[in-house]
């Protein structure tokens, strides 16, 4: 973490006008490439479309916005406003004015994209991770919000875009996956005004969630079945805390022929165990390759966890990208639990 973002959570007066000020340089007549985390969840997604959106609205006409990593939009998000703008990593130009970067901790969440960065003009970083590094010229990183949405929200007022249902339905669709539906301790009386004026404009709630958390195929429930029987539950583990385990393989997935993003809403079932603090879940990406979550209910903080394994996140939400066997990885998370109490 540079001492910049560590030692302020909140971003200062100089940077908003430093970003409000680049995008508008920069925007109407360069080229923006809008760039969000490799495998995007709902408010990577949510707050880098709804931010194009608000360009599109202030006339900025050269817009792409684009990903790393293979180029598949989760079945929950395929139906959100502004896809349109969305190309592969490898059709993102190389040389754009404007870099835009959306819940992006670190460099390594870009892939392949990181070379864009300094190609650019000028980059700027919305985020609230605290453990943001702060690798942008322009760096927006509020550890206190809710959602990086929360931070699209504030600089469309400041650039003086108004809120439209469609602005609105990206930015209502990342603030509720990273709150959990509104249940999360960050659901803070802020959370709910935002959520109201989103939802003021027209959208509907009850079709977004149900689009976004409340529907899967029969066969994720099937594949969801087998690797929940195979979960394991330690009620000594993180100092008498408690851990739950389990693991999905890429056979896993042929098995029951799903797509890897639908093991994104696996950690959800798991977290719920009451015995235990912590869960984690091993999702197997290539041969020795995992992608590991990890929440926490508050006792151990799971972001130290990830950062002491390569990764990242927030005290209660975190991951981290593991090697070898289930059981290794896990043990590799056992190993750094003691110094990640709470
Ligand atoms: P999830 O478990 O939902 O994939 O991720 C939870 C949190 O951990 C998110 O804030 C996400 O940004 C962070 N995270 C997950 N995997 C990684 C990783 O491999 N590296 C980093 N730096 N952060 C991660
Ligand atoms: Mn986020």
């Amino acid at each position: 973490m540079t001492e910049a973002v560590a030692a302020s959570v909140k971003p200062a007066a100089a940077d908003w006008t430093a970003a409000v000020t680049t995008i508008r340089e920069l925007a109407p007549t360069g080229r923006v490439l809008l760039i969000c985390h490799v495998n995007p969840d709902g408010d990577a997604l949510g707050s880098m479309l709804g931010f194009a959106l608000g360009l599109r609205r202030l006339g900025v006409a050269r817009l792409q916005a684009t990903f790393p990593g293979e180029f598949e939009i989760p079945e929950p998000f395929a139906a959100l406003p502004g896809l349109d703008l969305l190309v592969p990593e490898e059709q993102a130009w190389r040389d754009p004015d404007l870099v835009l970067v959306f819940d992006v901790a670190a460099e390594s969440r870009l892939g392949g994209l990181a070379d864009r960065l300094p190609a650019a003009r000028a980059t700027v970083v919305l985020d609230h991770h605290v453990s943001n590094s702060g690798f942008g010229a322009v760096n927006l990183v509020d550890g206190a919000a809710a959602a990086t949405s929360v931070v699209v929200e504030e600089l469309l007022g400041r650039l003086d875009v108004p809120l439209d249902v469609e602005i609105a339905e990206c930015l209502y669709v990342a603030l509720a996956t990273d709150t959990g539906s509104f249940r999360f301790d960050m659901t803070t009386p802020q959370v709910h005004e935002m959520a109201a004026r989103l939802i003021a404009t027209g959208l509907r709630p009850g079709e977004i969630s149900r689009r976004i958390f409340d529907s899967r195929p029969f066969g994720a429930m099937k594949l969801f079945a087998d690797v929940l029987g195979r979960a394991r539950l330690d009620p000594a583990a993180a100092g008498g805390h408690g851990l739950v385990w389990t693991y999905a393989t890429l056979a896993d997935l042929e098995r029951h022929g799903q797509r890897p993003y639908v093991l994104d809403a696996l950690i959800d079932p798991v977290r719920c165990v009451a015995e235990v603090d912590v869960s984690v879940v091993v999702k197997q990406q290539a041969d020795g390759v995992w992608a590991v979550s990890m929440r926490s209910k508050g006792a151990v903080d799971v972001s130290a966890v990830a950062v002491a394994l390569g990764g990242g996140g927030h005290r209660l939400a975190a991951g981290f990208t593991g090697h070898g066997t289930p059981d290794e990885i896990v043990s590799a998370v056992y190993g750094k639990l003691d110094n990640s109490l709470i």
